[in-house]
């Protein structure tokens, strides 16, 4: 018969794993952001930075992307990652949006 902590450390491993498989899921199945739809317009978003709309996001200077803005959350060396300002998607490591804040 199965001790008492012995059933509880496994139901809580069990429990971790799951917990974890699900997470790592639910992060490789954020679709990435659509440039076309209305916040990623609103924000000046692109894929590649150097696609930017200057003229309109004249704020954008070559060298700031999402893989070095303060927001992104995404691991390093990451095609992609998270960022706060569109909440479900990935963001991509050469993107950027006009919410751009550099690091410190
Ligand atoms: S806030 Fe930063 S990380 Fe998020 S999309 Fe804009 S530039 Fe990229």
């Amino acid at each position: 018969m199965v001790s008492h902590n012995r059933r509880h450390f496994i139901l809580q491993a069990a429990g971790l794993c799951a917990a974890l498989a699900g997470a790592d899921l639910a992060f490789a199945a954020l679709p990435p952001v659509d440039e076309n739809d209305a916040a990623a317009g609103s924000l000046g978003y692109r894929a590649k930075a150097s696609s930017v709309d200057t003229a309109k996001f004249p704020k954008y200077h070559a060298g700031q992307t999402c893989a070095n803005c303060r927001f992104y959350t995404g691991a390093a060396g990451e095609a992609s990652g998270p960022c706060p300002m569109f909440p479900g998607k990935s963001v991509a490591a050469d993107g950027w949006c006009n919410v751009y804040a550099p690091r410190v």
